[in-house]
C-alpha cells in the first residue's frame, strides 16, 4: 500500500514514517520546503529510503493546498494527516494556529475526495485536548467526550490549541457524515501527551516538539533548585509514548473495525517529579544537572485526579502501552546522542 503521510517533519510523524516502512508502505511525506523533505528522506536508513520520497506543501490553510500532493503514481491508498501547529504560546491564535488546524483538515479531505479516489481511509491525527474539558472533569474520560471549549475561547491563547484540535475534529466527522460523503472512511486518534525519542531529522534542540520540551528542559539543568526548581505538572497528567501512538495511526489504516472511530490513546499517569525521579536513578552521570532527591519526592501529581478508559485502543488497535519509565528513558537517551552528534 501507498501512503501521504502529512507533516512528515513532526515528531510524531517521523515515528508514524518509521512505523509505515516496518509495515513496508510506501510513503510520501509532505514538508514545507524542499530542504525539509530532503531531511526527513535522508533521515530513514538507506535499507528504506527507495520508500519514501517527499511533496512540498507551504501552507495547509490555504485553498486547494494539498490538490496536486494527493495525486501519485501509482496512486494513494491511504492518507495520515498529521500536520498541525503545536506550540506552548501563540501571537495570533487565528493565523498561527486555528486556521492550519482547522482550514488543514478540511482541505486534505476535500483534495482527497477530489483527486485521490483510491484512497480507502484517512487517519487524523487529533488530540485529548479535543476531548478534556477542565476543570469540570467527568470521573473517567473515553471517546464519547468532548472538550467543552468554544469559538469565542479559542481566540484566548490560553484555549487555542485545545480548541484547534476540537473544532478541527468536529469539522471532519462533520465532512464525513454530512457535508461531503466521500467513498473513504476516516478514523481519529485522540493521543494524549506524548513523549518518545527526538526525531532523527531534527535540526536543533531549540525546535524540538512541545511536550518533550520538558524533558530536554530537565537534561539540560533547567529544573535544579538554583535554576527555580521542578515546574508544576499542570494541566496534563496523562502521557503516552510515541511509538504506540504511530502503531495506532498505522493499525488504524487497515483494521476494518477502526472505521467511522474515535480512538483515545493513553498509557497512564505521569508528573514533573516522576520524571525528575525517573533520570534521577537511570542516570546518575546526569546528578549534577537535576532536582535533588527531595525535590523529586514531593510529587505534585493531584488526589482527585480524574481517570481514563483506554479500552478500545487495545481491544481494536491491539495497543500494548510502553510505561513511563521505558517512554522517559527513551527520550532521554535520544537527546543525549543528539548532543553527542552535533
Ligand atoms: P510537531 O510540532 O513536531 O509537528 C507538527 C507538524 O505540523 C510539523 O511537521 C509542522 O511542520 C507541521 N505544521 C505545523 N503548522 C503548520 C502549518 N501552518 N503549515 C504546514 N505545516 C505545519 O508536533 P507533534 O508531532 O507533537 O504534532 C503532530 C500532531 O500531533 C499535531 O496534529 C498535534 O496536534 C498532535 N498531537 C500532539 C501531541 C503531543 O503531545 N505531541 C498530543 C496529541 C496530539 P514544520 O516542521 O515545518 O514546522
Amino acid at each position: 500500500g501507498k501512503v501521504l503521510l502529512t507533516g512528515g517533519t513532526g515528531f510524531i510523524a517521523s515515528h508514524v514514517l518509521d512505523c509505515l516502512l516496518d509495515h513496508g508502505f510506501d510513503v510520501v511525506v509532505t514538508a514545507r520546503s524542499r530542504e525539509k523533505g530532503e531531511r526527513v528522506v535522508k533521515s530513514v536508513h538507506e535499507s528504506l529510503d527507495r520508500q519514501v520520497s517527499f511533496v512540498v506543501v507551504e501552507d495547509i490553510a490555504k485553498d486547494g493546498a494539498f490538490d496536486e500532493a494527493v495525486k501519485s503514481d501509482p496512486p494513494f491508498d491511504y492518507v495520515v494527516h498529521t500536520a498541525s501547529p503545536y506550540q506552548p504560546h501563540w501571537n495570533d491564535p487565528v493565523k498561527d494556529c486555528l486556521d492550519p488546524a482547522i482550514k488543514g483538515t478540511i482541505g486534505i479531505l476535500k483534495s482527497t475526495q477530489a483527486y485521490a479516489p483510491t484512497v480507502k481511509r484517512v487517519v487524523i491525527t487529533s488530540s485529548s485536548a479535543a476531548m478534556l474539558s477542565p476543570p469540570n472533569h467527568p470521573k473517567v474520560y473515553d471517546e464519547s467526550c468532548w472538550a467543552d471549549v468554544t469559538w469565542e475561547q479559542a481566540l484566548d491563547p490560553q484555549h487555542t490549541y485545545r480548541a484547534s484540535k476540537k473544532l478541527a475534529e468536529k469539522a471532519a466527522w462533520t465532512f464525513v457524515r454530512t457535508t461531503h460523503r466521500p467513498t473513504f472512511t476516516l478514523t481519529i486518534i485522540n493521543n494524549t501527551y506524548t513523549f518518545g525519542p527526538i526525531p532523527r531529522s531534527l535540526a536543533s534542540l531549540s525546535t524540538l516538539n512541545t511536550s518533550n520540551q520538558r524533558i530536554r528542559d530537565l537534561v539540560h539543568g533547567r529544573w535544579r533548585g538554583s535554576e527555580g526548581g521542578i515546574p508544576p505538572t499542570a494541566p496534563v497528567f496523562t502521557f503516552v509514548d510515541v511509538r504506540d501512538v504511530a502503531l495506532a495511526h498505522v493499525r488504524a489504516l487497515t483494521s476494518p473495525e477502526a472505521g467511522g472511530r474515535r480512538f483515545y490513546v493513553v498509557s497512564g499517569f505521569f508528573s514533573n517529579p516522576r520524571i525528575a525521579g525517573i533520570v534521577r536513578k537511570r542516570f546518575p552521570e546526569l546528578h549534577e544537572r537535576l532536582p535533588s532527591e527531595a525535590e523529586a519526592e514531593k510529587d505534585d501529581f493531584p488526589e482527585d485526579h480524574w481517570g481514563f478508559d483506554n479500552r478500545q485502543s487495545r481491544e481494536v488497535l491491539g495497543l500494548e502501552y510502553k510505561g513511563l519509565e521505558e517512554s522517559v528513558v527513551d527520550t532521554v537517551e535520544s537527546i543525549l546522542k543528539f548532543e553527542a552528534a552535533h
